[in-house]
């Protein structure tokens, strides 16, 4: 780490030694080293320089969908929260992968473009979004991105994709499998009425406040859905709402998300993920997969 401190010295690029705890909704996670990129420019040669020297790197958004160990992360955390520019042009909204959905929601909204909806109250990033196409109340990020700008780490230039190259599918992109770096994206919306956007923003964001448990930190939804199947109903039915190791608990108002009641370990969560995916293999004897990940 000393050579990447040393380049981020000579090149002016901020970064601190934080706790994972910090900066993820989560409110878990040991030391680590966060790099504040300023440009897509400064981005890309963090990234070059981590490989050059071997330091493993992650590049997070607003950290809402990941869980880091106690121990901490012996890398480079890049964070994308600078490149946050939001811009509207006719019936586009263009984003930097740091903008968080919400500032886009507005921005769309304010310029009177129905589609984004769904993404209000999502807490991440466009980043983040895209990565995991994420989705919610019907909508999923797969259907309003037109093309989206990344760094392939591999080849070390930058490419734009159309949406049909992104290869969206339930909570996964190519994004993932290609150690591409999301830079920006543009959303298609269409014209719709203003009071009509904020009613269905509003009522979304009123769905979440009566359903989902927003007083404790989290990472939203623990699991995905399995094939037709609600996988927090079959946690619920399986009886385990509200059970907890140590500061981690199974939500008592919704059993999708495990939640940290007050100083849970990574390892409370860990162990409490691996509890309720044994009780689902031998009620229902299927496999249920995190949504979260695991940041190692
Ligand atoms: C209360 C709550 C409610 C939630 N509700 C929903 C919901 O309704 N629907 C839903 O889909 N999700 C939901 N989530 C999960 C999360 O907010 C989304 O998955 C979000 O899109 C993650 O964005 P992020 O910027 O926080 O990503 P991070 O957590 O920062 O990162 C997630 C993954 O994306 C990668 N990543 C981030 N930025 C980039 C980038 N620029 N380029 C490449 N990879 C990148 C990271 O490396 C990591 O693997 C919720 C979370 C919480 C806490």
């Amino acid at each position: 780490m000393k050579d990447l401190t040393e380049f981020l010295d000579i090149n002016g690029i901020p970064h601190a030694a934080r706790r994972a705890s910090d900066i993820t909704t989560f409110k878990v996670g040991g030391p680590c080293t966060v790099v504040y990129p300023g440009s897509e420019r400064e981005l890309i040669s963090v990234v070059d320089e981590c490989v050059d020297s071997g330091i493993k790197f992650v590049v997070l958004g607003c950290g809402s969908n990941v869980l880091f160990r106690d121990s901490g992360y012996d890398g480079a955390v890049i964070l994308t929260q600078s490149l946050n520019t939001v811009r509207v042009e006719a019936d586009t909204v263009y984003a930097g992968c740091g903008a968080p959905l919400h500032t886009i929601c507005r921005a769309a909204y304010d310029a009177g473009l129905s589609g984004a909806e769904f993404a209000y109250g999502i807490p991440g990033s466009l980043g983040g979004a895209v990565f995991m196409n994420a989705g919610a109340y019907g909508g999923e990020m797969k259907d309003i991105v037109s093309s989206v700008t990344a760094y392939s780490v591999a080849d070390r230039r930058t490419v734009t994709l159309s949406r049909e190259e992104c290869g969206f599918g339930y909570r996964h992109s190519v994004f993932e499998d290609n150690a591409f770096i999301v830079l920006s994206a543009s959303l298609r919306l269409s014209r719709g009425d203003k009071a009509e956007i904020r009613a269905l923003m509003d009522d979304l964001i009123n769905r979440r406040k009566t359903k989902q448990p927003l007083n404790y930190p989290s990472a939203g939804s623990t699991f995905k859905r399995y094939p037709g199947r609600y996988t927090g109903q079959m946690i619920e039915e399986a009886g385990l709402k509200g059970f907890t190791v140590g500061g981690a608990q199974v939500s008592e108002k919704h059993a999708g998300f495990v939640i940290n009641k007050g100083g849970a370990t990574s390892e409370d969560i860990l162990n409490l993920i691996d509890h309720v995916k044994a009780v689902i293999k031998e009620r229902e004897g299927i496999d249920i997969e995190c949504e979260i990940r695991v940041i190692d």
